[in-house]
């Protein structure tokens, strides 16, 4: 390894296969830049890492993305930590940068999402929106919908199996925006999908093959946006479904190159990124989801 050498990476656990590496690697390569930069994975357990944390190793990562389950518990890990305002709401960060004077917090989630709703047409402006579950991804999701830019949704429902789950979401967005209508319901059918403009499923249900539909078909409607986070598979059960009632409709393949390329802005100190180097992560992350 040369000595500046800048390392960066994902810390999860377990960490399956990941795209990360593929699309950081992609947009270092194509920025061309003279300091030799790579992405790579960091698999610690709950035990290790904290040590992690504070080993050499660990102090020489310029930069990390961050996934499950450590997307809260990191924040109190990494001592001399500033948060973004959008970290400081959610409580949960994906991207952390090394500072010259200690480390700063980011959550490229939120803008992430938000980044290509808007580029796929839909204007959040006054709308209705349903999110399905309330893990972390959900919490950006939330917020990207009511707090983040000037054009918030009217209203959100939100269901999660865990109601206690759902109501942390409700609370975290009534702490930013007291009069933000907000509310957890008890059932899909409580969702209101066939009122709403927008359904968006944050849970991990359609990951497998396996999985059943997640909502009554018969729910669905053309007026509605069907918005999966899931990238892989490319089509769930739920978006062949919202095809088949002539929904718009996308994954979450969009989501995870614009909260990669916020992160990778942070990371290569460049804003914005050139549409080469985007277009090269996109690229990477097409070309690994092939052999995944
Ligand atoms: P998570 O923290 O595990 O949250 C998922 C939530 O959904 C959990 O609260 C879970 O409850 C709940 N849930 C499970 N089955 C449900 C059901 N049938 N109905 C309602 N709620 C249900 O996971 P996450 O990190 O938020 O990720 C959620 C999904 O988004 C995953 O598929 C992930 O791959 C995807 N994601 C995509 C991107 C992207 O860039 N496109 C980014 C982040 C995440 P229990 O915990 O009780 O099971």
């Amino acid at each position: 390894m040369s000595k500046n050498k800048k390392i960066f990476g994902l810390i999860g656990y377990p960490l399956g296969h990941t795209l990360s590496p593929n699309m950081h690697n992609a947009g270092f390569k194509a920025l061309g830049i003279d300091v030799d930069c790579e992405y790579t994975t960091f698999s610690k357990s709950p035990d290790e890492l904290k040590s992690f944390l504070l080993s050499e190793e660990g102090k020489n990562v310029s930069g990390f993305n961050v996934t499950v389950p450590y997307k809260e518990k990191i924040l109190e890990l990494i001592t001399n930590l500033k948060q973004h305002e959008t970290v400081e709401a959610i409580g949960a960060a994906n991207t952390i940068i090394k500072t010259e004077t200690g480390y700063k917090a980011y959550n490229t989630d939120v803008c992430g999402f938000a980044q290509d709703l808007n580029l796929k047409g839909f204007n959040k402006e006054g709308k209705k929106a349903a999110i399905l579950g309330a893990g972390g991804a959900a919490r950006a999701v939330a917020y990207a919908l009511s707090c983040f830019a000037d054009t918030p949704v009217r209203e959100i429902t939100i269901y999660d199996i865990d109601n206690a789950k759902a109501e942390s979401i409700a609370k975290m967005i009534k702490n930013v925006k007291n009069e933000f209508n907000i509310k957890v319901v008890d059932s899909i059918a409580d969702l209101e999908i066939k009122k709403s403009d927008i359904l968006i499923n944050a849970t991990p249900i359609g990951l497998k093959k396996s999985d059943p539909l997640i909502v009554d078909e018969n729910l669905l409607h053309k007026d509605l946006f069907v918005y999966d986070l899931i990238y892989n598979p490319a089509e769930t059960k739920l978006l062949k479904a919202a095809k088949k009632a002539q929904a718009s409709c996308s994954n979450g393949l969009g989501m995870l190159l614009y909260q990669g390329e916020a992160a990778f802005a942070k990371f290569a100190g460049v804003c914005p990124v050139p549409e080469n180097v985007v277009e090269s992560m996109k690229t990477a992350l097409k070309e690994g989801l092939k052999n995944v």
